[in-house]
């Protein structure tokens, strides 16, 4: 028996505090990736829908029960909101291991604490975004204050379905703006639900709505929408550009993108001694989620002298802890992928790899077909030339490349040699060289002598093609969601 959905899980559109049918009553399947079974039929929203969404949360923002009221009153509202995903998180996290087949261990002790922590920081940090006085004459008082942006259009990923919500919705709904979220369609139910418990919280009808759908639809629909002040968008490079035309072809409306990564793994040669504890280190960066992560540790550079022995831990670490099976059994580290294409996609890079010359060191293959699930195993590749494709595309699932460097200089060449930049990791333990390396690599987040993307506390963002227009994440993240006025006083008395 595949597990089935709970009964009472919300399917239809969230507009203006009520669940909807999409106007025109069509709906999207949705799928367990684990069995490849039908979970669900979720409504299908079209441009009619986004414009009711759009016109309910912007009457809401314009009347000020979200806006304008003390930022503390929509601190106990999200905080009564922590408590509510606190509450749910088993369920939550059984809803997105069906839904995006990732493993039931990872959504409880990952996601959902990430989830849930994003919401209580913002919440938090909600009455902590501080205006400026300028220094100024006498004769005039100059004040810089920030005011929620307005209507903002969130279009998200499958990857982390919650987490990314959250990293949205946190600021944008402490800043006071209204939000129209276009969830994922392969794995749009934990956001239907966290709508729902948002609601329970007492954030006010109009002020979160979701419409889930195709992307070429609704979120096309958002994007083209006049009266939609900011898009917000986590995916791939190819839609986001998208998003930037949509803003020219309609209201010049603001965009921020979050997009894909190559993030290089550089091993300096004085890791020698510790290469068991690296590898460990970098076979979780290439394949936690499955690889299925903007950050994926896809591209690992190690010193040529001590190339063979880490290639040999990495496989060994692969091999024994990164077991594939059903993503509800206790004990899976990777479940499914989130769909047939990613299969295809994998099998692509590597095989096409290993034509050219590439020899695959562990991995390399499906498994587990008889499920009906799109399975792949852990793979590293060596033999890998820099001009590859295996070495220079976002591949999105479990699969890394090891590639040889001649000491600190070439490690920088190659690690920059890239469209993107949005994640990088160092493990060395001469402060120079890491520094040198953390310094002049091309990504918004370097992490040093241990796989990381940071924290809830600190800004996350690409450099060159990852990334535009601003950052996810700290304080920062306020700035997407906050106009920025000056207000000048003329004084009479200096
Ligand atoms: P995607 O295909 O770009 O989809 C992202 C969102 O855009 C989905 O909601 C999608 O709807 C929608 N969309 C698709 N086509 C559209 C169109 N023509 N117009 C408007 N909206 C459209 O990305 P994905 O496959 O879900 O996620 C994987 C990508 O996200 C990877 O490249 C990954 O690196 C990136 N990512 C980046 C970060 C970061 O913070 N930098 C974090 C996580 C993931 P549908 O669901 O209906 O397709
Ligand atoms: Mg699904």
């Amino acid at each position: 028996m595949p597990p089935q959905l709970p009964t009472g899980t919300p399917t239809e559109a969230f507009i203006d505090g009520r669940f909807v049918p999409a106007s025109d009553g069509a709906t999207v399947s949705t799928v367990n990736p684990a069995t490849g079974e039908h979970l669900a039929d979720v409504a299908a929203c079209g441009p009619q829908d986004v414009d009711r969404a759009v016109r309910a949360a912007r009457s809401t923002f314009e009347s000020g029960v979200w806006s304008r009221i003390h930022p503390n009153e929509r601190r106990t509202v999200l905080m009564r909101l922590v408590e509510l995903l606190e509450e749910n998180a088993e369920d939550l996290a059984r809803l997105e291991a069906l839904d995006a087949g990732k493993p039931i261990t990872d959504c409880r002790e990952f996601d959902l604490p990430a989830t849930i922590e994003a919401v209580r920081w913002y919440a938090e940090a909600a009455d902590k975004f501080f205006g400026k006085t300028t220094p100024v004459g006498g004769e005039a008082m100059g004040m810089i204050v920030h005011e929620p942006l307005g209507v903002v259009g969130a279009v998200l990923p499958w990857n982390f379905p919650l987490s990314m919500l959250t990293w949205k919705l946190g600021p944008a709904l402490a800043s006071g703006c209204s939000v129209v979220v276009k969830p994922p369609e392969l794995a749009s139910l934990t956001t239907l639900r966290f709508a729902e418990l948002a609601a329970e919280a007492g954030v006010p009808n109009g002020v979160l709505n979701v419409v889930p759908g195709l992307g070429h639809v609704a979120g096309q629909a958002l994007g083209l929408h006049p009266d939609v002040d900011l898009i917000t968008f986590t995916g791939s490079n190819e839609v986001g550009r998208r998003f930037l035309e949509y803003s020219a072809q309609s209201n010049l409306k603001k965009v921020v993108l979050e997009l894909g990564g190559k993030a290089p793994q550089v091993v300096l040669a004085d890791n020698r001694d510790r290469l068991a504890e690296v590898a460990a280190d970098l076979a979780g960066a290439a394949f936690g989620n499955n690889g299925q992560n903007c950050t994926a540790g896809s591209r690992i550079l190690v010193d040529r002298s001590i190339m063979d022995e880490f290639v040999a831990e990495l496989v060994k670490v692969t091999e024994e802890q990164w077991p594939v099976g059903d993503p509800m059994d206790e004990g899976t580290v990777l479940g499914s992928l989130i769909e047939e294409s990613a299969l295809t996609r994998c099998t692509a890079y590597v095989d096409g790899a290993v034509a050219d010359g590439a020899v695959v060191a562990t991995g390399g293959r499906r498994l587990r077909e008889d499920s009906g699930g799109w399975f792949y195993a852990p793979t590293v590749v060596t033999n890998v030339r820099e001009d590859m494709p295996i070495a220079r595309e976002e591949i999105f699932g479990p699969v890394t490349v090891v590639i040889p460097f001649d000491g600190v200089e070439d490690a920088l060449r190659i690690a920059n040699d890239t469209d993107f930049g949005l994640a990088a990791n160092v493990w060395g333990r001469d402060l120079d060289d890491v520094l040198f390396l953390a310094r002049r690599i091309k990504a918004g987040t370097v992490s040093v002598n241990g796989y990381s993307e940071g924290d809830i506390s600190t800004p996350f963002g690409g450099y060159r093609q990852s990334g535009f227009g601003g950052r996810d994440n700290g304080m920062e993240a306020f700035e997407q969601y906050t106009e920025t006025k000056t207000i000048w006083i003329s004084l009479q008395r200096g």
